[in-house]
């Protein structure tokens, strides 16, 4: 972008030439397009609308799929209100079969998963085939394992289903995301209506193939495509009777007012400002690595990204030295090529608002970084930044940029420390680094955010919950917690 002239490297990166490392696309078939997956089946819909899904790394149109709309969703409902009645009075240990299909289907289906993920959403093909798929199949296979161990999960209750979760997920973990969502309310004996994001809705279709595949009960699970209208009237229907939300905290303030009054359940996985925070005792190159991993993951499309840099004012230079000099080596580029690390901006109008923030931190006097690289003619992109200089007052230390821009800050002391991370109006996630175990405890009992890494950063596992604090939401995924919003309790 044009601003990007400021920050020259201070010293030349060593760099070794690759040779491009494309994975092979040619043992995927795309259909050119997709209708609704109602009742077991793949349905036309009754809007009679389609909508393209393209590619951002080359802007071509990978695939259509249906628009879904009033009528099309009150479909989707009512075959999940119907599978209800015989999907949960299987025996638990059939439904866990079940889910244990779902898991091992993925893992057979991981390399076109990951290639189809890669695709249509933009992410480099190493993290969706090492993380995306492999931790979408480990969440299926972790919940079907508690599916007949209800009763322990909630010792001394009575652990009954609600009925038909309303599901709506975002386009940076898309099959991830989803995983998240149907795996617990399958394991605990819902159906499910899943929206997935207009821009990257194709690995929900190839899920929903794997539903044919595991012979799944027709509507146990059923996909309607559309955009927020469609996610809208899923959460609106008076047969849903528990809304699962992760997306954008604006939106999660409108279902949380559309909701008000109606007695649905409602969890809420919303927006981060992540404080990813380094005393001066840290292993440096460790946390380099850990705060690359932290901000630059999935272009930053990350909502526990780890955004704000706060460094202990003693280590700040060396630090940010060793920083900078890192970032020269990342690769950004194809992102189905093996060797890249930051792949392309997963749509138009994210990269129109993450250029309007770094503007508005540029405007505002922080100084901007970033590293001299080449960037493919066609498709989204933007080059790994960081700021130093940053205000706290400034937007680009106040609001979730949902891309490769780390806002750097200092601190002197610990409270000052806590202080600043825990000045937000997020709290997702928080990263301690030091080689105190004491300074680990002490922080994160401190900051405000449902999950705090130490000397590490965005590690997942489905056995651990995830969720927020303040604006970031409410409720919990993962875990034993994550079976929670998904039953009654007697
Ligand atoms: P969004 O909240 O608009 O979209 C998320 C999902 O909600 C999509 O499936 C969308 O179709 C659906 N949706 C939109 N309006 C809806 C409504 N009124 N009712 C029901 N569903 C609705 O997010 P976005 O516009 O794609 O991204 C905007 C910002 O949101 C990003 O810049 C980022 O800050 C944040 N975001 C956060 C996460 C996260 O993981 N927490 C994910 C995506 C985006
Ligand atoms: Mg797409």
């Amino acid at each position: 972008m044009a601003i990007a002239k400021r920050g020259v490297p201070a010293t030349p990166s060593p760099t070794f030439e690759y040779a491009p490392a494309p994975e092979a696309t040619d043992h995927v078939r795309i259909a050119s397009k997709y209708d609704l997956f109602v009742g077991g089946r793949f349905v036309r819909a009754h809007s009679r609308r389609r909508f393209a899904t393209v590619n951002p790394a080359t802007e071509e149109t990978l695939s259509e799929v249906a628009e879904a709309d009033e009528v099309d969703v009150d479909r989707a409902v009512t075959a999940a209100a119907d599978a209800f009645r015989s999907w949960s009075a299987l025996p638990a240990a059939r439904r866990a079969r079940y889910v244990f299909r779902i898991s091992r289907l993925i893992q057979e289906r991981a390399r076109e998963l990951a290639v189809v993920e890669t695709l249509d959403g933009g992410k480099p093909i190493k993290e969706s085939r090492d993380v995306d798929v492999p931790l979408a199949a480990a969440h299926f296979f972790y919940y079907a394992g508690w599916a007949d161990k209800l009763e322990w999960a909630f010792p001394n209750r009575r652990p009954r289903p609600l009925g038909v979760a309303g599901q709506v997920i975002p386009w940076n973990f898309p099959l991830l995301m989803l995983a998240w969502k149907v795996a617990p309310a399958l394991a605990a004996g819902n159906t499910v209506v899943l929206k997935p994001a207009e821009t990257t809705p194709l690995t929900a279709m190839l899920f929903a193939d794997v539903c044919q595949q595991a012979e799944l009960p027709p509507g146990v699970v059923n996909i309607v495509t559309g955009a927020g209208e469609t996610g809208a009237l899923v959460v609106g229907h008076p047969a849903v009777r528990k809304v699962a939300f992760t997306g954008s905290t604006e939106v999660g303030k409108l279902i949380q007012r559309q909701l008000a009054g109606t007695g649905k359940r409602l969890t809420l996985e919303l927006g981060g400002k992540a404080a990813n925070v380094v005393f001066d005792d840290a292993p440096l190159d460790q946390a380099v690595e850990g705060i690359v991993n932290g901000i630059y993951f999935n272009q930053g499309h990350v909502c526990c990204a780890g955004s704000r840099l706060l460094v202990q004012e003693s280590i700040a230079g060396p630090l940010l030295e060793k920083l900078k000099r890192r970032l020269t080596t990342l690769r950004v580029g194809d992102p189905l090529d093996k060797n890249t690390d930051v792949g392309a901006i997963n749509s138009r109008q994210q990269l129109d608002r993450i250029e309007a923030l770094v503007r508005s931190g540029v405007d505002e006097g922080a100084e901007l970084y970033q590293p001299e690289c080449a960037l493919p003619e066609r498709g989204w992109w933007f080059r790994p930044t960081l700021f130093t200089n940053v205000a706290q007052s400034s937007r680009i230390a106040r609001e979730e940029i949902f891309g490769p821009v780390l806002s750097v800050l200092t601190f002197r002391t610990p409270d000052e420390a806590v202080e600043k991370a825990n000045n937000t109006p997020y709290g997702l996630s928080a990263g301690v680094w030091t080689e105190k175990g004491s300074r680990i405890l002490w922080m994160a009992e401190r900051m405000r955010a449902g999950v705090v890494w130490a000397n590490t950063y965005n590690r997942f596992d489905p056995t651990s919950p995830f969720g927020g604090y303040k604006e970031s939401g409410f409720g919990r995924e993962g875990g034993l917690h994550g079976l929670a919003p998904y039953v009654e309790l007697a």
